[in-house]
């Protein structure tokens, strides 16, 4: 028996895919290896998921890597679309902090039993703990997918294995095997949207400590590369949080990361000038105090050992003895506290996967590959890759929707 349509998949991308072809008439036969639909998307936003983003979507192209190819597809299916899609079938939905869009529930969960339900409604057909592990086109023009219990016969195929970071959620990379045997490029993927090793191994000092409102930089080569405001956490490793995940993604494109410098502003919304006078009042107000005990005021308590080391300043100095060389130094610690990059975490700890299938092999229109029709491709197996805010799934829901519509 030949299918007409078979997508290997079930995250975002590939379920959504489903419901697209078949909305348009196919029938659609939907495999994963796992044992349920969207093991990844069950961790998005912290168990949360953060679907897609509010802003209009003209500002959504530079929030992505290779941005610019998911024009069409956003024409076809928007972040406004996608949101119409939850609500008009009951899913309410509700914008917060960032124009960041969710579940009014709050619960991943809920979005995967409304796909999976969807997926019923429209009868696509399912097959659970089914690995592929080859994808040929035969002579006569049907694609051959081989599975680890069977072989599968189909004249059009979608790929939604996804990237290969959180491997535990299935998505380890096959994809990626099946397509370079089929003919096409993969660009070397990376992991980004992740955490950064730092070479001072002091900073598990620091371990668990979360700050908001700070602003986080890279430098390379002495100049300002990347710059975030927002929360970021220490970590036993080095550092973490959404404003260090989003400077990853300028990291992972640096050649020769070696020698970058991670600056951290713990005061952004203040000049050296205002934070200067802070400090004159501090010293002023608590002449007898140590410095390490007028620091409280400023810093959580359990990191000012280590930030007053940086700068070879002792603890036990009295208010009224701090020169203004040694202010000069709290304030530049302050401003600019400069921290050794080593690497970027792996794929096990990333959200997304950089690299993939080269954009110009794909017909940006319908997702069809231009080297072997009737393959279509959608979601993160795309050398595309999007800042946080619910950039990465509209791009599988989006990519999703056009291959289904198309395939
Ligand atoms: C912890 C975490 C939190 C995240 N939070 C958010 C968020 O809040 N907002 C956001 O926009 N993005 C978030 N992301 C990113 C987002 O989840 C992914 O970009 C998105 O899931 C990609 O969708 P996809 O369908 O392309 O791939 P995936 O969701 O990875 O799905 C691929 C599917 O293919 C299946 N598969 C792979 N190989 C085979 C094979 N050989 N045979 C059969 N099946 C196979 C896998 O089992 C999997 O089910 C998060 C990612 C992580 C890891």
């Amino acid at each position: 028996m030949v299918n007409q349509l078979v997508v290997i998949g079930a995250g975002p991308a590939g379920i959504m895919a489903s419901i697209s072809a078949a909305q348009n008439g196919k029938k659609v036969l939907l495999i994963d290896r796992n044992k349920s639909i969207g093991q990844k998307l069950l961790l998005a936003g912290a168990g949360r998921c953060n679907l897609t983003n509010n802003i209009p979507i003209e500002e959504f192209f530079d929030k992505y890597h290779n941005g610019d190819f998911l024009r069409n597809a956003f024409s076809q299916f928007s972040n406004i679309d996608l949101m119409d899609f939850f609500e008009s079938n009951g899913l309410k939905l509700e914008i917060e902090r960032g124009n960041r869009v969710f579940p009014v529930t709050q619960s991943s969960q809920d979005i995967v039993v409304f796909l999976r339900q969807q997926l019923e409604n429209h009868k696509v057909q399912l097959w659970f703990r089914n690995r592929v592990v080859g994808i040929e086109k035969q002579q006569d023009g049907i694609f051959k997918i081989t599975t680890k219990k069977a072989e599968i016969f189909a004249r059009s195929v979608i790929l939604a294995t996804g990237g290969k970071t959180y491997p535990e959620t299935g998505s380890n990379g096959d994809g990626y095997k099946f397509t370079r045997l089929l003919g096409h490029t993969i660009v070397k993927p990376v992991p980004v949207l992740c955490g950064i090793n730092l070479k001072e191994t002091w900073i598990k000092q620091w371990q668990g400590i979360s700050l908001k409102n700070i602003e986080v930089k890279t430098i390379a080569g002495g100049k300002i590369i990347g710059s975030e405001f927002g929360e970021a956490i220490f970590t036993h490793y080095g550092i973490s949080g959404p404003a260090v995940l989003n400077l990853s993604r300028v990291i992972a494109d640096i050649k020769n990361p070696s020698g970058i410098k991670i600056s951290i502003d713990f005061k952004p919304a203040i000049d050296e000038k205002t934070l200067e006078n802070r400090l004159i009042n501090e010293f002023s107000k608590n002449s007898n105090k140590s410095l390490k005990n007028i620091m409280k005021n400023l810093l959580p308590e359990n990191m000012i050992e280590e930030f007053l080391l940086m700068g070879t300043l002792s603890g036990s100095i009295k208010g009224n003895q701090i020169t203004v060389e040694q202010r000069k130094i709290l304030i530049s610690l302050f401003k600019n506290f400069t921290l050794t990059f080593d690497s970027l975490r792996g794929f096990k700890e990333a959200i997304v996967t950089r690299g993939g299938v080269k954009l110009d092999q794909v017909n940006p229109k319908t997702m069809e590959s231009k080297i072997v029709p009737g393959l279509f491709f959608a979601g993160e197996i795309l050398d595309i890759d999007g800042k946080t805010g619910g950039f990465n799934l509209q791009a599988a829901f989006s990519t999703g929707f056009v291959a289904g519509k198309n395939a």
